[in-house]
C-alpha cells in the first residue's frame, strides 16, 4: 500500500524481535562528471514527484523530494548532486544514501569525476545503478560507455555482473521510468528495512534560514518515528519540534523512515549530516548541545592547527630562502547548508604547500555588511555560490572597503575565480 500521508513505502509490516519493522523506501543520490546531466535528471525526476504532483508541477528545492510509482512503492532522492555533498555527509557519520544513481554523458563517455564517484560510492559500500544520459544526442554512444565502465571494473548487468545499466535522456524526459523500476530492483535485492517504533534517528541533509520562520532543516529519518512536540539535539543545535512538513509543505503530525521532511523550531543552523537525536527535556537538549559545541569548536581548531604547514625547526633553518605558505583569507557564503559545506570543501582542495586558503566564515545567506566588515579586517575575499547579488548599498559598501565579492552559480567557476585571487594575493604559487 502506498501511504499518501507518510510518502513512503509501507508494504511489509512485521515484527523482528519484538520490533515493528518496516520495509522502507530507498534514499538515492546522483554523481557523476560535470555537465553529464546531474542536475537536469534530478529536475526531470523532481516534476514526477509527490509534492511536484501535489502543487501543480511547481517544486522548490528543499534538499530532498519523494517519487511515488503506480505499485505503491517511492524513491527518496536526495536533491544536492555531486560527490562533494555526498562525502561531506558521510564525514560526518551521515550513512543516508542506499543507492547511486551514477550519470555518465553517452557521448563524452568515463571523465576524471566518473571514476571519483564510483570510489566514493565503494567506499561507502553503496551499489551503483548508471544511468546513461544525452541519448538523445546524434553522437551518443552507450555501447562505448559501457565498455568503459567495465573497464573501470564495473561489474555491468549485461555483462554477467549485477549492475544495472539504464538508457535516458534527461532533457526530453525518456527513459525516467525505466531508471525508477531499475532502483527499486535495486533497492529489493538490498531489502532495505527500518525500525517504525521508539525515537527517531534522523539525518539533516539540508538547513536553510527562513525569515518568518527561522531556522529549516530538511532531514531524513532513517529508523523510529519523529513526533511534532519532541525535544532534540541535532549536531550541536537544538530545539523543540515546532512543526513537521512532507516535501508537499504540508503539516504532519510525525515522520517514519526515509522519508524527508522539513522541521521548525531549532534555535540554530545546523549543518549537512548532523544527525537528530531526541531527547527526554529542553533542559537536556541544552546541556547536550552546549557540550557538543564546545567539543566541535575544539575539534574545528585541531583541524585548524592540523591544516596549517608543519615544518621542523630544522627545515626552517634549512629553508630560510624558500618562500612561506600564503594564508589566503576567504569567506563563503552559499544559498544552503550542503552547498556552504561543499563549497567550504572544494575550496580546501585548492590548498598546496604554497597556498593555504583559509575559510574565516562559512554561512547561508547573500553576502551581508558583517560578511563585509569581517573581510575587511582579514583581508578576505568573499566567495558566494548561489547567493542573490547582493543590494547595491552593500556592493558599495565593499567596494569602498576594497572587499572583493565573486558570485557565482558553476562551482568551476567559482574555483577558477578563487584561483585568479590567488594569483594576485600570492603571484607565483599557482
Ligand atoms: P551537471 O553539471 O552534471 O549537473 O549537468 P547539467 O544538468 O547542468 O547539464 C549540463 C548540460 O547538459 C546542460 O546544458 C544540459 O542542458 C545538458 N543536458 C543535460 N541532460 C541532457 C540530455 O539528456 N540531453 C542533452 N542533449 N543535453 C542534456
Amino acid at each position: 500500500m502506498f501511504d499518501k500521508e507518510i510518502g513512503v513505502n509501507v508494504c511489509r509490516l512485521h515484527s523482528d524481535d519484538g520490533a515493528h519493522v518496516l520495509g522502507r523506501s530507498p534514499v538515492v543520490t546522483v554523481m557523476g562528471h560535470v555537465d553529464h546531466g546531474k542536475t537536469s535528471l534530478l529536475d526531470a525526476l523532481r516534476q514526477t514527484s509527490l509534492a511536484a504532483k501535489e502543487a501543480g508541477g511547481i517544486t522548490q528545492h528543499l534538499g530532498a523530494f519523494v517519487v511515488g510509482m503506480q505499485s505503491g512503492a517511492s524513491i527518496t532522492f536526495l536533491d544536492t548532486p555531486g560527490h562533494a555533498a555526498f562525502s561531506a555527509m558521510r564525514a560526518r557519520g551521515a550513512a543516508v544514501t542506499d543507492i547511486v544513481v551514477l550519470v555518465v554523458a553517452a557521448d563524452d563517455g568515463v571523465m576524471p569525476q566518473t571514476l571519483e564517484a564510483m570510489s566514493h560510492a565503494k567506499a561507502g559500500n553503496v551499489p551503483i545503478v548508471v544511468a546513461i544520459n544525452k541519448c538523445d544526442k546524434p553522437d551518443a554512444n552507450p555501447e562505448r560507455v559501457k565498455v568503459q565502465l567495465a573497464a573501470e571494473g564495473l561489474l555491468l548487468e549485461e555483462m554477467g555482473g549485477d549492475v544495472q545499466v539504464v538508457e535516458v535522456s534527461a532533457i526530453n524526459e525518456v527513459g525516467l521510468d525505466k531508471l525508477e523500476d531499475a532502483l527499486l530492483l535495486q533497492a529489493e535485492l538490498m531489502d532495505l528495512k527500518a525500525r517504525v517504533d521508539g525515537p527517531a534517528q534522523a539525518y539533516v541533509v539540508e538547513a536553510r534560514l527562513d525569515k518568518g520562520r527561522g531556522p529549516l532543516a530538511t532531514a531524513i529519518v532513517k529508523a523510529g518515528t519523529l513526533v511534532c512536540g519532541q525535544h532534540v539535539v541535532v549536531g550541536a543545535e537544538w530545539g523543540r519540534i515546532r512543526s513537521i512538513r512532507d516535501m508537499a509543505r504540508k503539516v504532519i503530525a510525525e515522520a517514519r523512515p526515509a522519508m524527508p521532511i522539513e522541521i521548525e523550531g531549532l534555535k540554530g543552523l545546523p549543518m549537512a549530516g548532523d544527525d537528530i537525536v531526541v531527547v527526554e527535556s529542553e533542559e537536556r537538549a541544552r546541556m547536550l548541545s552546549e557540550g557538543r559545541k564546545k567539543k566541535f569548536e575544539k575539534d574545528r581548531l585541531t583541524k585548524l592547527e592540523e591544516e596549517r604547514p608543519k615544518a621542523s625547526e630544522e627545515e626552517e633553518e634549512e629553508d630560510e630562502t624558500k618562500p612561506e605558505r600564503v594564508e589566503v583569507p576567504l569567506i563563503v557564503k552559499a544559498d544552503v547548508q550542503g552547498t556552504v559545506q561543499a563549497v567550504t570543501d572544494a575550496v580546501k582542495n585548492l590548498n598546496s604547500s604554497q597556498v593555504f586558503l583559509k575559510v574565516i566564515h562559512a554561512g547561508v545567506g547573500p553576502v551581508s555588511q558583517s560578511d563585509i566588515d569581517m573581510a575587511q579586517a582579514c583581508g578576505a575575499c568573499i566567495v558566494g555560490f548561489n547567493v542573490r547579488d547582493p543590494p547595491s548599498s552593500i556592493a558599495l559598501a565593499a567596494t569602498q572597503a576594497k572587499v572583493k565579492i565573486k558570485l557565482h552559480r558553476v562551482i568551476y567557476h567559482l574555483l577558477e575565480d578563487i584561483g585568479n585571487f590567488i594569483v594576485e594575493k600570492a603571484p607565483g604559487t599557482l
